[in-house]
């Protein structure tokens, strides 16, 4: 459930960016996958695939980064990658855990195919200082 949504989003995106930039497709995109429930990097690209279909990034190469979420026990300061949304501390059994995370979703490259009377075919980058965050 939460992998499609993140997925749908990002073809979405890439979309926006290609008709923003005048470019005929998406060559690369590179993402970082953060969240509370870490998105499964595996689950996510199958479903990428399968959504850009038809759209103009149905040929990208998809780079995932994965980002987990980190868990911190409030009483002893023991960190962890939490498995659930209530982690219980591995060291001292406390329930009282801050989890910190990254967004869901951070586009951190781009490239798009742009066409041009005079050269043909090139490629535009975008870092990740042009691309807004997502979700
Ligand atoms: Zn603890």
């Amino acid at each position: 459930m939460h992998e499609s949504q993140v997925a749908r989003k990002l073809v979405a995106t890439l979309e926006a960016a290609v008709n923003e930039k005048g470019a005929i497709g998406v060559k690369s995109v590179k993402v970082r996958l953060g969240g509370v429930h870490w998105v499964d990097p595996d689950a996510f690209r199958e479903l990428f695939v399968l959504f850009s279909q038809g759209t103009k990034s149905e040929l990208a190469q998809l780079e995932i980064e994965e980002a987990p979420p980190k868990a911190r026990c409030q009483p002893c300061g023991f960190t962890f990658v939490p498995h659930d949304h209530h982690p219980l501390c591995p060291q001292c059994g406390s329930a009282e855990i801050e989890i910190e995370a990254e967004p869901d979703l951070q586009i951190l490259e781009l490239a798009l195919i742009m066409t041009n009377q005079n050269i043909g075919v090139t490629q535009l980058d975008l870092g990740s200082d042009e691309i807004r965050p997502i979700c």
